[in-house]
């Protein structure tokens, strides 16, 4: 028989919080989310931004999506879905009640740290073949020495056509490496500090080694390679002033630890997030409100250009749902709310030193919910209001979905921003969730299933609530 309960215990259980694990919800529960990530496994295999939307086209029409069309006049439940220069797309679906009456969005980034090629990457140098690179992101440079990389992106030809390459991520196919010194000659590197151990213009692609049999050419292995990429793409070395070509980590996703309840994987910051909201966005079939899944670019650079969040490329297209239905687009802003979906962190107790334990945030309890990130004194940073968080709790509890807050570390061990500052801009109520993720921006990221599979539910209550916002 249970012993029965104190009046201390009742009132703890009454008026403390009692942070509970994913976990207690049962093996049942990560078989269900271990389903749910198959998909997940398969979305990181397209590793860049234009891959992501390639990929979610097809997907999208077999869902009854339709290119968006600003004569068209859409009725709820329609879906429909605009693509931004390859690199950002915007999914759809209509709500019961007109736009002026608010939407419901949410937005999470496709691209990740990466090693992008800069304008003259080819060249030679003792006999060996590389691609010169510039990083791409906040990375901890010595992680991207010695990892099996492919490389991917598209190449414009001086006849107009665009090639796309992705080569590497197949067992047969060739791999391609940057270097690391031998640890035997390495005692003068080995007293630097991590951010100098590899320095950015290090970071160059081996990427051959045989010369061009031709005694009167000056780099033989260059011309070699050159000549096996023209043969193979048509392309030539001019065509790479204007390429985006990038290396990314060749590593297949897949299930980790021997319960297989997690998953390893590059470009987990932000594709668990765009995933989870992606499916979400699938699944909604007639919202109250007006549904807005934005995948989106830049976001690891700070969301400039026409194709980050800070590009009016969002703004405009509100505007033109809000003028087919006799509205003004500031109107439906003051009324909408958006979801910035972005990872956080998750405790890692092997460096447990740079959280503070009473806001600290773990795999296995659920999106992490975030008022605010930015750093130092709270500096660069949306900070949700008490209403707003309320509302979005309130909508998560109704639904039965599990979220955890807190904050990204100590406050002045560092910091971090995400796209929900450029998003409120816009004067739309904005707050930041995600998964937990271990080892953000190596080449390799962990997060756990149940995370992935609670974020998605997260995304879905909110798309699905009827509840007005009343803020
Ligand atoms: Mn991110
Ligand atoms: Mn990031």
């Amino acid at each position: 028989m249970a012993e029965k309960k104190t009046k201390g215990q009742k009132l703890a259980e009454e008026i403390l919080m009692n942070p509970k694990s994913l976990t207690e919800r049962g093996q049942g529960f990560l078989d269900e989310a271990s389903k749910f990530c198959e998909g997940y496994k398969e979305f990181l295999g397209y590793k860049t931004e234009r891959e992501a939307v390639q990929y979610v086209i097809p997907i999208l029409k077999k869902n009854k999506y339709t290119e968006y069309d600003s004569k068209k006049k859409y009725k709820a439940g329609d879906k429909f879905y605009m693509v931004n220069r390859d690199k950002d797309i915007i999914m759809c679906t209509k709500g019961k009640k007109p736009v002026s009456e608010g939407i419901r969005v949410s937005v999470a980034h496709l691209d990740s740290p990466r090693l992008d090629f800069k304008p003259h990457p080819l060249y030679e140098d003792a006999e060996l073949a590389f691609f010169k690179t510039h990083y791409y992101g906040g990375i901890k440079k010595y992680q991207w020495t010695t990892v099996p990389m492919s490389i991917r992106g598209v190449v414009m030809k001086k006849n107009g056509e665009k090639v796309t390459i992705r080569i590497g991520e197949e067992e047969d196919e060739p791999s391609f490496l940057i270097t690391d010194l031998l640890v035997h000659l390495a005692r003068d590197q080995m007293q630097k500090t991590a951010s100098k151990v590899v320095e950015g213009e290090q970071l160059n692609l081996l990427i051959g080694s045989w010369p061009y049999d031709d005694e009167k050419v000056a780099k033989k292995v260059k011309l070699a390679i050159m000549a096996i990429l023209n043969e193979k793409y048509g392309i030539t070395e001019g065509d790479l002033e204007s390429a985006e070509l990038c290396a990314v980590p060749a590593f297949k996703a897949r299930d980790m630890g021997f319960d297989r309840s997690m998953i390893a994987g590059y470009g987990q910051d932000d594709s668990s997030c765009a995933y989870a909201a992606f499916m979400a966005e699938i699944d909604t079939k007639n919202p109250e409100y007006t549904t807005m899944t934005i995948f989106a670019d830049k976001e690891e650079t700070g969301s400039d250009g026409v194709t980050g969040m800070a590009s009016y490329f969002f703004r405009d297209f509100v505007e033109d749902l809000a003028q087919a239905e006799g509205a003004e687009v500031r109107h439906v802003m003051r009324k909408s709310l958006c979801l910035s979906a972005d990872v956080g962190a998750a405790f890692d107790p092997n460096y447990g030193e740079v959280w503070e334990s009473n806001n600290t945030t773990y795999a296995n309890y659920g999106p992490i919910l975030a008022k605010y990130d930015g750093g130092g004194g709270k500096y660069s940073t949306n900070d949700a209001s008490a209403e707003l968080v309320a509302y979005v709790q309130g909508i998560l509890r109704d639904a039965d979905v599990q979220w955890q807050m807190g904050e990204l570390g100590k406050i002045d061990v560092g910091g971090g921003g995400t796209i929900a500052s450029y998003i409120s801009l816009n004067n739309i109520d904005t707050i930041d969730i995600g998964v937990p993720v271990f080892c953000m921006h190596a080449p390799v990221e962990v997060a756990a299933k149940a995370d992935e599979y609670m974020l998605y539910k997260a995304v879905y209550a909110v798309y699905n609530s009827k509840k007005p916002k009343e803020i």
